[in-house]
């Protein structure tokens, strides 16, 4: 089949590269020229493992890019909205990307003889897809949706990091159709994945997502909520969690506690799910607790820090501190709403000079802060330092032993859980934010 994909983000331009891997014909759409370039290069615009392989095995056979809307929906059978819907300035959804992209496509759809589907992928809040995008399809194609074009809603559940795996082995798919022709078009897409198809309304797709991932939150907010009364107690929490996650009703995942959950999912998502219920009048008690302990986390790093400093009474001004870890989490370059941010906040606004060191994410940190020295190794960033935090779990921190020597003072908060003291050649003096 052919698609073309609105969005060479993330989710668009994995959800590209894969769908040209099942043996679909695929046309991205971006605003964004340099990504347009980038794709018809075969040059990934993002960060993602597998994903610059499939590039190079697809782009300008069955796969390429262009800002055409009229090009692209001409020459395609479908048309998935993957644009970003970031928090708005209340803390709702803001819907103006998806709605600027839904009428560019009405206005390609009003030239097209054939019938379309449009399938919205972007995580928007429950009602959107039929009260916000089929309106403003119909309004701007001037065409009927269900007659002349199909409306579906279609989440993803991909992990940024494990993308093109996650694309290519879903543990669903979720196909939320306003009628079974456009149903039938999207899960033919999929047919090649092999796996069962939800087949439901849009709402209930959307809310799908919502849940998914507010729970997920919900899990690792109540992980951090008992770490610190854990750490209070002297109670080692992950083997707390280790034996609670052993009850099949429960599970151990995402019941790490730790700095808190980051990225362009959860935060904004739980936000949003928070704000679409106050606009109806209900008040989301857990909901914003979960956003509320995951806001606290990250600071209590700066706390544990400024404890340990006794010494030098908790001031920070003109103290070198090594940030370690700048995206939301390993294996990504990606820093939306990374628990590195309000940290280096906290320390810039209490003056101390920060090292900070990342393997992939300082291009992305550098358009934050300019006032960090930004470092090439975890070694540089921690000679001569007074104090390190380690705010993302990537691999090579676990192994850092004597580098640790190279520091003024050897003070190590440890964000992730992924520093074992008593196994170090080098003595620090370490502790865990909730252990
Ligand atoms: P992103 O910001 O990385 O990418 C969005 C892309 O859309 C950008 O390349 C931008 O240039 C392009 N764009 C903006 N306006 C456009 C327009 N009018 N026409 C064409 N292109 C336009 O976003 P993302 O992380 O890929 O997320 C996209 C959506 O998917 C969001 O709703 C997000 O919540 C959801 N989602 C993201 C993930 C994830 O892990 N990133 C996972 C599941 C769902």
């Amino acid at each position: 089949m052919k698609v073309s994909i609105i969005g060479s983000g993330y989710v668009g331009s994995v959800s590209a590269a894969c769908f040209a891997e099942l043996g679909h014909e695929v046309i991205c759409i971006d605003i964004d020229e340099e990504k347009v370039k980038q794709i018809n290069a075969g040059v990934a615009p993002i960060w993602e493992e597998g994903l610059d392989e499939l590039l190079a095995r697809h782009t300008q056979k069955t796969l390429i890019a262009t800002s055409d809307y009229d090009y692209a929906v001409a020459n395609s059978d479908a048309s998935f909205i993957c644009v970003g819907t970031p928090s708005g300035e209340d803390g709702g959804i803001d819907l103006s990307i998806v709605k600027a992209a839904s009428a560019s496509l009405g206005r390609a759809i009003a030239k097209k003889e054939h019938y379309h589907v449009v399938v919205v992928k972007s995580t928007v809040v429950p009602e959107t897809t039929e009260k916000v995008v089929l309106p403003i399809l119909e309004e701007y194609s001037g065409k009927k949706a269900g007659r002349d074009f199909g409306v579906v809603m279609n989440p993803e559940f991909l992990r940024e990091g494990k993308a093109v795996y996650d694309f290519m082995h879903p543990d669903k798919i979720v196909v939320g159709a306003i009628d079974q022709r456009s149903f039938f078009v999207v899960s033919e897409l999929y047919r090649k994945l092999d796996r069962p198809v939800t087949h439901t309304n849009p709402r209930t797709a959307e809310m799908i997502k919502y849940v998914n991932n507010s729970f997920l939150a919900t899990k690792i907010s109540f992980a951090n909520e008992v770490g610190n009364i854990c750490k209070q107690l002297g109670i080692d929490t992950y083997e707390v969690m280790d034996a609670v996650g052993t009850d099949f009703r429960i599970e151990r995942q995402f019941l790490n506690c730790g700095a808190g959950f980051g990225g362009s999912c959860f935060p904004k998502d739980v936000k949003a799910l928070i704000g679409k219920a106050r606009d109806m009048g209900y008040a989301p008690q857990l909901l914003q607790s979960v956003v509320d302990i995951n806001n606290r986390q990250p600071l209590k790093m700066v706390e544990l820090l400024r404890e340990k400093i006794s010494d030098m009474k908790g001031d920070m001004k003109g103290k070198r501190i090594a940030v370690l870890g700048l995206a939301f989490k390993n294996d990504t370059d990606d820093i939306r709403e990374s628990r590195s941010i309000p940290v280096i906040e906290e320390l810039l606004r209490l003056g101390a000079d920060i090292a900070a060191y990342d393997p992939m994410a300082e291009e992305s940190m550098k358009k934050l802060f300019k006032d960090v020295t930004y470092c090439k190794s975890a070694s540089d960033a921690l000679t001569e330092a007074h104090g390190c935090l380690i705010m993302t779990e990537w691999n090579e921190f676990r192994n850092l032993d004597k580098e640790f020597g190279l520091m003024a003072s050897r003070v190590v908060i440890d964000g992730r859980h992924l520093i074992n003291p008593e196994k170090l050649s080098t003595q620090i003096d370490y502790q865990g934010i909730c252990w």
